[in-house]
C-alpha cells in the first residue's frame, strides 16, 4: 500500500478541503464517508482488511460467490438517500429485487410460516396456526407501527447526546412498553407458542436476545412490512462497490490493508490517526467505524477516557458470537426459499444458553441462506450458493473454535440432511467458516460478538456508546455498537446521525 506522501495523482496536497478520517469501511464507515465527502470533507477510509465492507465483504470461490454477512435489506430508501446525496441514482449502480414472500420460518416438526408483506395472506398464514390470534395479530401489527413511528422514524436518527434527550423519551418508552421484552410484548397478543416465537425472534437479528431486548424492537416486522425486504443482484458486495464508488466520485479514497493502530489526541481533540504501517496521519475529524467496544479499549488512549473506561467497557454485556458455514454444491434445491429459518426443539433455553450459560448446545436454529434462488449468477451452473448461521456464544464463553468448528459444522450439516437438503454431504464442493475467533481477530470485533454491545434497554439511546465521542472532541462513531445499533438499516442510521452531530467542514476553513 503507498503512503500518502507516495501517491502520485492527487496528492493531499493539491486538496484544501479539510480530511476527515473514517477508520473502517463496514456499511457505516461507507456512508459515515459518503455524507462527510456531501459536507465538504477530504475524506480518508482506513480498511484493516485487503477488501471494503466489514462484515458484509465478499468471498469468492471455486466460482461461487458468497456474501460474508447481510443479506435481508430493509429500509433501502436509506441507502438511495446516500446516491442522491452525490446527485446519483442507486438504480444506475444497483439492481435491489423485493423479496416476497419474505421468508419461511420452520419449525422442528416440519410446521412452516410464510412471513410475507401481504395483509391478507398474513392473516390467513396466522389463521392456520390458530385462528384465534388473527385479532391479536391485527392488533400486534398497529402495535409495531406505532413504535417503528417513535422508535424508528423519530429516534433512530435522533443523536443522544445528553441525559435531558433520553429523559425526553422516557414517556414514549413507558408509553410503547419498551420495559417490556420482545417475547413478553409478543406474548400479551398472541396465544400460540409458535406464533410468539415467529413474531419476538427478530432482536435475534441485531444481536439481541428476545427474552430481554426492549419491546421497541416490535418495530421490525412493520419496518419489514413497509419497505420490504429486498436483495440486491450480484450481492450485498454490489451495494458495497456502489458506495465505494460514490465515495471515489466525491475525490475520497479507501486504503485497504491499513489498519488504524491509535486514535491521535491532543487537548482533548481527536487530530488524526496513526496506522500500523507506522505513518501518522493528520485530519480535523475522525470517525470510527470500528466496534464501539474496540475503539475505545484498543484506539483511544486510556488518559483520554473518563467515561469509556477499561471497566465500564469489560463489564458491559455484549451480544452473542455467530457461526458462519459457507458452502457451495453440485446440484439445486429447488424447494428451499432464499431466506429460512430452522427453528430447533428449543427457544428461550437455547437462548438462555448462547447468551447467559455461554454454553454450545447440541441443537441449534439457524438461518439459511440461498441467494441463488434469486440469482443464478452466485453459483456455477446447476449448482447453488447457500450459507447457514447458527447463534452461538461469544468469546465469553471460552470454547476453543479451532477444535470445536469442525465438529459443529458437521452436526450442522446433519441437521440440514434431516431436514430440508437430503443427501447435502455427498453434493458439498467448496466450504468455508467463520467462527466468533475470526470475528474478533479479523474484524476486531470485541468479544468476537457478532453484533457488538447486546441491544438491551440499559445498552440503547444514551447509554450506548455515543456518536459524538463522550471522551474525545471531534471523534465519531458510527456502527453497530453506537446508537442506533446492529443491523443496515441501525448502521446507516448512525451514519445519518453524524449530520446532526459533526460539524461541516467550513468551520476548519
Ligand atoms: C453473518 C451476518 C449476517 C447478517 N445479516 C444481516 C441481514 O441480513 N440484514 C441486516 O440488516 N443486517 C445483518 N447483519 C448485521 C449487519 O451486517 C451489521 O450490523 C453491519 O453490517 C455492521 O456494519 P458496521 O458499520 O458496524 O461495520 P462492520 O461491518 O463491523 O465493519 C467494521 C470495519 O472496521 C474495520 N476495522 C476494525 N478495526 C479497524 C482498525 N483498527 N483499522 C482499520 N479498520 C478497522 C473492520 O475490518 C471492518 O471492516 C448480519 C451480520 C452478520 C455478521
Amino acid at each position: 500500500m503507498l503512503t500518502l506522501q507516495q501517491r502520485p495523482i492527487r496528492s493531499a496536497s493539491l486538496d484544501s478541503r479539510p480530511g476527515a478520517i473514517v477508520i473502517g469501511s463496514g456499511f457505516g464507515g461507507l456512508a459515515a464517508g459518503v455524507r462527510l465527502g456531501a459536507r465538504g470533507y477530504r475524506v480518508t477510509i482506513f480498511e484493516k482488511l485487503d477488501a471494503p465492507g466489514g462484515r458484509a465483504a465478499v468471498h469468492r470461490q471455486d466460482g461461487f460467490t458468497f456474501d460474508a454477512g447481510p443479506t435481508i435489506v430493509t429500509a433501502p430508501f436509506l441507502f438511495e438517500e446516500l446516491w442522491t446525496l452525490c446527485g446519483r441514482r442507486m438504480k444506475d449502480d444497483v439492481d435491489l429485487r423485493a423479496i416476497d414472500p419474505f421468508y419461511q420460518i420452520r419449525f422442528g416438526n416440519g410446521d412452516v410460516f410464510t412471513m410475507s408483506g401481504d395483509e391478507v395472506a398474513m392473516r390467513a398464514e396466522v389463521a392456520r396456526f390458530d385462528l384465534r390470534d388473527v385479532s391479536g395479530f391485527e392488533r400486534f401489527m398497529r402495535r409495531s407501527e406505532a413504535i417503528y413511528r417513535i422508535g424508528f422514524e423519530e429516534l433512530g436518527d435522533a443523536p443522544f447526546s445528553s441525559f435531558a434527550a433520553m429523559a425526553r423519551i422516557a414517556g414514549h418508552l413507558v408509553r410503547l412498553e419498551g420495559h417490556r421484552s420482545v417475547y413478553g410484548l409478543v406474548s400479551k397478543y398472541f396465544r400460540d407458542e409458535r406464533l410468539r416465537t415467529v413474531f419476538s425472534f427478530h432482536p435475534l437479528l441485531i444481536g439481541g436476545n428476545p427474552f430481554r431486548a426492549s419491546a421497541i424492537y416490535c418495530l421490525i416486522p412493520f419496518l419489514e412490512k413497509r419497505w420490504g425486504v429486498h436483495f440486491a443482484m450480484g450481492g450485498t458486495g454490489k451495494l458495497v462497490a456502489g458506495l465505494a464508488g460514490l465515495i471515489a466520485s466525491q475525490g475520497g479514497e479507501i486504503r485497504c490493508g491499513e489498519e488504524v493502530r491509535s486514535i491521535l489526541v491532543e487537548d482533548g481533540a481527536a487530530r488524526g490517526v496513526a496506522l500500523a504501517s507506522g505513518e501518522t496521519v493528520p485530519a480535523s475529524v475522525v470517525v470510527s467505524n470500528a466496534d464501539s467496544a474496540w475503539t475505545y479499549r484498543h484506539l483511544v488512549p486510556t488518559a483520554s477516557r473518563t467515561r469509556w473506561t477499561d471497566r465500564k467497557i469489560d463489564r458491559a454485556r455484549y451480544s452473542m458470537g455467530l457461526f458462519v458455514w459457507y458452502f457451495g454444491i453440485d446440484r439445486r434445491y429447488g424447494d428451499v426459499a432464499h431466506h429460512t429459518i430452522l427453528l430447533g426443539p428449543r427457544y428461550r433455553q437455547l437462548l438462555r444458553d448462547i447468551f447467559d450459560r455461554k454454553r454450545l448446545a447440541p441443537d441449534f436454529s439457524l438461518y439459511l441462506h440461498r441467494p441463488t434462488a434469486t440469482d443464478l449468477s452466485l453459483a456455477p451452473e446447476g449448482c447453488d450458493a447457500f450459507y447457514v448461521l447458527s447463534p452461538v456464544p461469544n468469546l465469553e464463553g471460552g470454547q476453543d473454535w479451532r477444535i470445536e468448528a469442525e465438529r459443529y459444522r458437521k452436526a450442522i450439516e446433519q441437521s440440514l440432511e434431516a431436514t430440508v437438503m437430503p443427501d447435502l454431504s455427498r453434493h458439498i464442493v467448496t466450504s468455508r467458516i467463520a467462527t466468533p475467533l475470526d470475528f474478533q481477530d479479523q474484524l476486531n470485533a470485541y468479544r468476537g460478538a457478532g453484533f457488538g454491545l447486546e441491544p438491551t434497554l440499559t445498552q440503547s439511546a444514551w447509554f450506548r456508546p455515543h456518536n459524538a465521542s463522550e471522551d474525545v472532541r471531534n471523534l465519531f462513531l458510527v456502527g453497530a455498537g453506537t446508537h442506533p445499533g446492529a443491523g443496515l438499516p441501525g448502521v446507516l442510521s448512525s451514519a445519518r446521525v453524524l449530520d446532526k452531530v459533526a460539524p461541516h467542514a467550513s468551520v476548519f476553513v
